[in-house]
Parts: structure tokens; C-alpha cells; sequence
């Protein structure tokens, strides 16, 4: 109620104030129902590995005489609480974005070690999948913002590259510049995405494919992470794909301003 005393004492001044206030309302109840829906989310993702962990350890207590079958049901304990253990990590990773708009503490950030940096975390599970990461593109770039979060989120993008390609293939990484901003695209050859679940891939927990992302030890929070850390940089991240031949992203982040006034290179006469 103190915004409503507050449109109340700032009516007179003109409608414009109304209508910040108006505004303002209505962001508080857009945050609100986002935090409602994340928890129902919350509470529904988390079912179904918690059901399994029950399960898993009841059906270990009926299997102790045999121990093929307590070695395969230990293993499927580790892996649905490793399923825990990342989903929790990345809940509350998102939590953490979605509370803030906007960066703490912006530094200048060279983009070619966050990309290195992002393909290094990825280079084992790309080799077990026999995918080839090949980088390149523009050097000595550098962007505004918090380096670990901006690794996360191109991380992400080439963690599911090598997740939905199909192998042997490559997956691109490339920085493109202008006078104004620097796009990291992340290309494969993979399964792609139908058109008609194109604008979805960004929610928080979905899944183009349920059972194959389960089955991966896929969250569905990857892309909705990325999505967020680049919008608290200021920036944006796209998709184009085609079911069946593969997918790009792009993440395009503003340039410092000190960089995009620096003189052109000069021009070759002609
Ligand atoms: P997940 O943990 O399931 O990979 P994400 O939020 O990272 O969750 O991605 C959401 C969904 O978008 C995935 O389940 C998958 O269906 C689809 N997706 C993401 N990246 C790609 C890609 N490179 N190629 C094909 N599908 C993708």
C-alpha cells in the first residue's frame, strides 16, 4: 500500500506519474507470478528424480543376495543424485539471476578467453562424443561484464551442441565483431529443432524431447540461464535451426562505448 499512497500524493503532478506507477505494479506482479511458477516448476522437476532415488534404494535392500544387480542399481543411484546435485546447483543458479536485472561489478572481459575458456570445460565430453570444437573468428575483443557468468553461458551453448549432434561432426565457434557488438556463435550439425518449439527453447524447463534430454541429464535450465545472463549484460541470445541438420546461437553483447569510437582501420584505395 505504500505505492498506492504514493500515486495517490503524485496524481496531480500529471498522468505520465500514474502511469510509471501503473507500470511499476505491474512488473511487481509479473516477478511474483514468476517466482510462483518457478517453485511449482521447482517442485515438479524435482519429483520425479527424488521418486527415483526412493525407489532405487528400496529395490537395493531387496537386491543385497545378488550383486550384479546391487552394482546396476548403485549405479543408477549415482547418476539420478548427480541428476540432483546439478539440477539443485543450476536452480539456484537462476534463482540467483532472475533476482537481479542488471551486473554488480561490470569488468572489461576479453572475449577470446571466455570462449577458450568455455571450449576447455567441454573438450573431454566432446571427445567422448567424437566431436570436433573448432574456434575462430575476430581476436582482441573485449566486452563489459562478470567473465565466470559469461563462460557459464557460452559453456552451455557448446555443452548442448555436442549433446544433441549426431557423431562424427563438428560443432563452430565463432566471434564476429562490429563498431557496435560482438556475437559469439555457437553452430552444429545436429538433430536441430523443430520450428514450432523454437520460441520455447529459452523457458526454464523445457525440453524438445523429454525422454531424450533425461535421458542425457538434461535440466532444462541450460538455455534459460544463458538467456539471463546475457540480458543482465545488456545483450541477447537467438536461435536458427532446422529439424534434422542443425542449430546456431548467437549471443550478442553490447561493445564498451571507449572501443566503438576507436578510428576505423583505413581503407584500401581502389
Ligand atoms: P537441457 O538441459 O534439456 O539441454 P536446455 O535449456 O539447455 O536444457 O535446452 C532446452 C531444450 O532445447 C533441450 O532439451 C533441447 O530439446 C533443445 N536444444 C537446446 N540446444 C539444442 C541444440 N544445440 N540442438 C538441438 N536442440 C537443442
Amino acid at each position: 500500500d505504500a505505492q498506492l499512497r504514493l500515486s495517490v500524493r503524485v496524481a496531480p503532478l500529471g498522468t505520465r506519474f500514474m502511469l510509471l506507477i501503473a507500470d511499476d505494479r505491474t512488473e511487481a506482479h509479473r516477478l511474483e507470478a514468476v517466482r510462483r511458477d518457478f517453485v511449482a516448476n521447482i517442485s515438479h522437476e524435482l519429483k520425479t528424480p527424488i521418486g527415483a532415488v526412493g525407489l532405487l534404494a528400496e529395490a537395493l535392500e531387496h537386491a543385497s543376495d545378488d550383486p550384479e544387480q546391487v552394482r546396476k542399481f548403485a549405479d543408477r543411484l549415482q547418476i539420478e543424485s548427480a541428476r540432483l546435485a546439478a539440477m539443485t546447483q543450476e536452480i539456484i543458479e537462476l534463482s540467483r539471476l532472475q533476482a537481479s536485472n542488471a551486473l554488480a561489478d561490470p569488468a572489461e572481459v576479453d572475449v577470446e578467453s571466455v570462449v577458450s575458456a568455455a571450449i576447455d570445460k567441454n573438450r573431454v565430453a566432446a571427445e567422448a562424443a567424437g566431436i570436433q570444437l573448432v574456434a575462430g573468428g575476430a581476436k582482441k575483443v573485449k566486452v563489459l561484464g562478470d567473465e565466470a557468468m559469461l563462460v557459464t553461458a557460452v559453456h552451455n551453448l557448446i555443452a548442448n551442441a555436442i549433446q544433441y549432434s549426431t557423431k562424427p561432426s563438428r560443432v563452430g565457434i565463432g566471434v564476429i565483431r562490429t563498431d557496435d557488438i560482438v556475437e559469439i556463435a555457437v553452430t552444429d550439425q545436429g538433430v536441430g529443432i523443430p520450428d514450432d518449439e523454437l520460441d520455447r527453447v529459452f523457458e526454464r524447463f523445457f525440453r524438445v524431447d523429454q525422454a531424450r534430454s533425461r535421458a542425457t541429464g538434461g535440466t532444462g535450465l541450460g538455455l534459460s540461464i544463458v538467456k539471463h545472463i546475457v540480458q543482465n549484460h545488456g545483450g541477447d541470445v537467438r536461435v536458427w535451426s532446422q529439424a534434422g541438420h542443425g542449430s546456431t546461437f548467437t549471443i550478442r553483447l553490447p561493445r564498451p562505448v571507449e572501443q566503438s569510437t576507436e578510428p576505423a582501420p583505413k581503407k584500401k584505395k581502389v
